[in-house]
C-alpha cells in the first residue's frame, strides 16, 4: 500500500557555496517532500507497525509524542488513511490552547491524554485506558521494526554511489536503519539532536546488523539541546533556504544542514567524496515560532 501522494521521494544536488562539484558531489534526499502530512522518516518507521496492527486485527493504535511532534502527526494522518482509529499520550496537562500539531491531530481523530510528566517519563499506559484491540508503538517508532522500516529508506536510491551518508539522529532509530541498508564501505554519519549520546548509542546498537560500514555519531551540533534554537540557528535557517530553496526545521534538519555545512567545509568529508543528506522532513517544530521569524513555512 502506497499512501503517499507522490511516488517516490526526489534527490537533489546541494548547490552551496560549501560544495565544490568538482571534488564533492552532494546529494539530498528530499523525504520532506513526500507528503505534507506523512513526511520524512516518520512514515519509514511507521510502516511495519501499522501492517503488524492490521494484520492483528487490531481498531486503534497508541503511542506517545510532545506537542510539536512529527511522529503524532504522522501516526494521525496513517491511521486515517489505513481506517485505524489512533490515540496519543501527550506530556503534561492539557493546555488552555493546544499547539497547532495537537489541533491538527484531534482533527484527525486522533484521541489525545494528557499524563503527568512522571507517568509519560515512565511511558507507562494508564490500564483503564488500554483495550484489548489497541496496539501501543513507541515514541518515535524507536524498536525493531522502526529500524527496519528505515532501512528501506534507501531502496529509493542508488546506494552504491554514495561514500557517506548523513542523517540527523533523535532516537537513532532512522541512522540504525540506515547503517543497516548502507552498501559496503560507506561510512553513515548520526547527527544528534540532543545531549544524551549515550542513550542513542545504547538504544542503536543491540540494532545494528551490518559490519560492513563505518558509522559514527558526530556531536557538537545539538545547539544547546533538543529543540533550542538559538538566533545563530534561525539565521542559518533563513540563509539555507535562500541559497538552496530547501526548509529545514528547527529541531531536527537545521542543525543537520549546518553540521553538514561545516564538515564539508573543513575536509572531514574530503575530496573525491560523493555524499547523501537525508531530509528527513517533519517540519512542525517550526509551527513553534512567531510567523515573521523564518523566511518560509
Ligand atoms: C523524528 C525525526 C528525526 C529523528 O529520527 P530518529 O529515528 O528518532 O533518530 C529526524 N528528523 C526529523 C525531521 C524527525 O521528525
Amino acid at each position: 500500500m502506497n499512501p503517499f501522494r507522490f511516488e517516490k521521494p526526489f534527490i537533489q544536488p546541494l548547490v552551496h557555496p560549501a560544495v565544490q562539484p568538482e571534488n564533492k558531489e552532494v546529494d539530498v534526499l528530499r523525504l520532506d517532500q513526500l507528503d505534507p502530512l506523512l513526511s520524512g522518516n516518520k512514515w519509514f518507521k511507521l510502516t511495519l507497525y501499522l501492517q503488524e496492527a492490521l494484520d492483528l486485527n487490531k481498531k486503534r493504535v497508541v503511542t506517545f509524542g510532545g506537542a510539536w511532534s512529527n511522529h503524532l502527526l504522522a501516526t494521525a494522518a496513517a491511521c486515517q488513511r489505513y481506517g485505524l482509529a489512533s490515540a496519543a499520550l501527550v506530556r503534561g496537562e492539557r493546555p488552555a490552547k493546544c499547539s497547532q500539531t495537537l489541533q491538527d491531530v484531534e482533527s484527525m481523530g486522533m484521541q489525545l491524554y494528557f499524563l503527568s510528566r512522571q507517568d509519560y517519563g515512565q511511558k507507562k499506559i494508564p490500564e483503564q485506558l488500554l483495550m484489548p484491540t489497541d496496539y501501543t508503538i513507541n515514541e518515535g517508532g524507536t524498536g525493531a521494526y522502526g529500524v527496519q522500516g528505515a532501512s528501506t529508506i534507501l531502496d529509493h536510491v542508488d546506494k552504491h554511489k554514495y561514500t557517506h551518508i548523513i542523517c540527523a539522529a533523535g532516537t537513532g532509530t532512522t541512522l540504525t536503519g540506515l547503517i543497516n541498508a548502507a552498501a559496503p564501505g560507506c561510512t553513515v554519519l548520526g547527527i544528534p539532536v540532543l545531549h544524551d549520546r549515550q542513550a542513542i548509542e545504547g538504544s542503536l546498537k543491540n540494532f545494528i546488523c551490518n559490519s560492513a560500514v563505518k558509522w559514527q555519531l558526530l556531536v557538537g551540533y545539538e545547539w544547546g539541546g533538543y529543540a533550542k534554537h538559538p538566533d545563530a540557528l534561525l539565521s542559518f535557517m533563513n540563509e539555507f533556504y535562500k541559497q538552496t530553496s530547501i526548509p529545514t526545521d528547527i529541531v531536527y534538519t537545521a542543525k543537520l544542514f549546518n553540521a553538514c555545512i561545516r564538515l564539508l567545509e573543513t575536509d572531514f568529508i574530503g575530496p573525491g567524496s560523493r555524499v547523501l543528506i537525508i531530509h528527513s522532513g517533519g517540519l512542525q517544530g517550526n509551527r513553534s515560532l512567531a510567523t515573521d521569524v523564518l523566511c518560509f513555512s
